[in-house]
């Protein structure tokens, strides 16, 4: 069958190569003139940033994805297991350094509170446990009935679906640091630790128990590492073709448009945003309204700067967060009240540290992130003051001067997660993963208004992230096998 995937993120690429391997014909069209989706890379001046995902988590879920086409992740790029993980800091001279290794990080939580290391050993076996459960098996069941989740692992779980990680990190920690390190993985479910069900501590064991890591030449390498896979197989990739229409007869998918031309296809796997594909098609085939979309709860958006500085940047890890403000206050300006924040939590990397040929010599590519409401505005001059909010902070958290060593910077906001990559009011990373929009609850891989329609990504099942959008693309595929008739 030919088969027509929109986009060439993580998902659209894992699709792209499970349909190849079943016999389909398989062409990707990217709007863009780079594959990757999100994870776009940029040079400027001897500098190379990554402008979309730097964490390398759940190095099992990349492992399992290439093993299904017999090879493993090193026939496409090599892993550094960082160490440390990351900082977070808290203050100034208040930095808490997430080892590498378990045990270092258990004894970290005991010096500062008495009788943490154990509390926080005893969690993480449950966040294990629930890891096996959950990103061993639940993740890769597609979402068409509930009954998927009803096992006998889940069943004895049960009331981990009714307390939230906020909760669980309150009750174990009297000290704020540490119930910030527990909370902060959900940030990348994208939503609240209060709306975070207790379930979801896998991703405590993703952070604490498997580590951080980072594919060499950045996550670029793997996306170029699935585009050669995809080629391999046999998928045609073309890039600046954006498809602006998908042409439906009697139900059934016919062709998608590209530069205004008709390309026949028996079959449609849309990587792109849900919402924005949907409006690619006639009104009557459209899923969900406009009302549905409103009413989700989105992912955050970013204001992210790309920073070149002229000397090394010190007493900074690869990757820091900057918790020193009051992380509920934040959010609250991102979930309940959408605005500005006064004063934003920040996320750095400093990825030259470990990629030494990403900044000319002695000096430091640097990536600032502050997450933001999904569809504010942004003007110019709002855009400067929050580059000289954070880089003040970050001078005085690690007391040096870094306004005058600034090269040049490049920002990307709200508006160009929409231009860029057509995302629902600028969204970064989709929906985000709360229990109402979990699983069933999350829009359908498979259209139930078009005949030979699918999706993919992160606004699908299993949700947002790298690892998920890998396995995203899996489940659409076998979906496929499933419902259509073989070549
Ligand atoms: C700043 C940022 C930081 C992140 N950090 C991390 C991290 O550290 N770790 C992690 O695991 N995840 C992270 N994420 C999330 C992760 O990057 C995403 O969840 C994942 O890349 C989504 O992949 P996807 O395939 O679902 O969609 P996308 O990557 O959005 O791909 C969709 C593609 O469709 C294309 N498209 C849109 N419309 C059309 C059209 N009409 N025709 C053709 N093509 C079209 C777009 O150009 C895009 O290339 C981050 C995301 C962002 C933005």
């Amino acid at each position: 069958m030919r088969i027509s995937v929109l986009g060439s993120g993580f998902s659209s690429l894992s699709a792209a190569c499970y349909l190849a391997q079943q016999g389909h014909q398989v062409s990707i069209y990217e709007k863009n003139g780079n594959l990757g989706g999100r994870a776009q890379q940029y040079k400027q001046d001897g500098f190379t940033f990554d402008m979309g995902p730097t964490w390398y988590w759940m190095p099992d879920v990349f492992e399992r994805f290439f093993q299904d086409f017999g090879h493993v992740p090193s026939d496409f790029y090599s892993l550094i297991k960082l160490s440390p993980g990351y900082q977070v800091f808290f203050g100034k001279g208040d930095v808490f350094t997430v080892s590498d290794d378990l045990n270092e990080i258990e004894q970290a939580f005991e010096s500062i509170e008495s009788g943490a290391g154990k509390r926080l050993k005893s969690f993480l076996a449950s966040a294990q446990s629930n890891y096996e459960i959950a990103i061993k098996d639940l993740v890769y069941r597609p979402g068409e009935h509930i009954f998927e989740l009803i096992t006998p692992k889940t069943a004895a779980k049960l009331g981990q679906f009714f307390s939230t990680i906020q909760a669980d990190a309150d009750r174990l920690f009297t000290d704020t640091r540490l119930r910030q390190i527990l909370t902060f993985p959900s940030l990348f479910l994208g939503a609240k630790p209060s709306d975070t069900p207790s379930f979801y501590s896998f991703m405590n064991w993703a952070d604490l128990g498997l580590g951080t890591w980072h594919p060499k030449g950045g996550m670029y390498a793997v996306v170029q590492g699935m585009a050669d896979l995809a080629e391999s197989l046999g998928v045609k990739l073309h890039t600046h073709a954006p498809v602006e229409g998908i042409g439906v007869i009697r139900g059934e998918v016919n062709h998608i448009v590209v530069h205004g031309q008709e390309i026949a296809t028996d079959l449609v796997v849309s990587g792109a945003d849900y919402a924005h594909t949907e409006q690619l098609l006639p009104l009557a085939y459209r899923q969900y309204s406009d009302k549905y979309w409103n009413s989700r709860t989105w992912a955050p958006s970013a204001l992210l700067f790309y920073v070149g500085f002229s000397e090394k940047v010190n007493d900074v890890a690869h990757h820091a967060l900057f918790f020193d403000t009051d992380f509920k206050k934040h959010a609250h300006t991102i979930y309940d009240d959408p605005s500005w924040p006064e004063e934003p939590l920040f996320y750095t990397s400093f990825p030259s540290k470990t990629e030494t040929t990403w900044a000319p010599e002695g000096q430091e590519a640097a990536t600032f992130l502050i997450p933001l409401a999904p569809g504010l505005d942004e003007a110019p001059e709002v855009i400067e003051e929050y580059f000289n909010l954070i880089l003040t902070r970050l001078e005085f958290l690690t007391g040096q001067e870094l306004k005058s060593k600034v090269l040049f910077k490049k920002h990307f906001c709200v508006a160009d997660f929409v231009s860029e990559y057509n995302s629902f009011k600028g969204n970064a990373y989709g929906l985000a993963n709360t229990l109402l929009q979990t699983h069933i609850l999350r829009p359908k891989l498979k259209s139930k208004k078009v005949k030979g329609l699918y999706f993919t990504g992160q606004l699908t099942v299993p949700g947002p992230g790298v690892p998920p959008a890998l396995i995203s693309g899996k489940l659409t595929a076998e979906l496929i096998a499933k419902y259509e008739p073989k070549p």
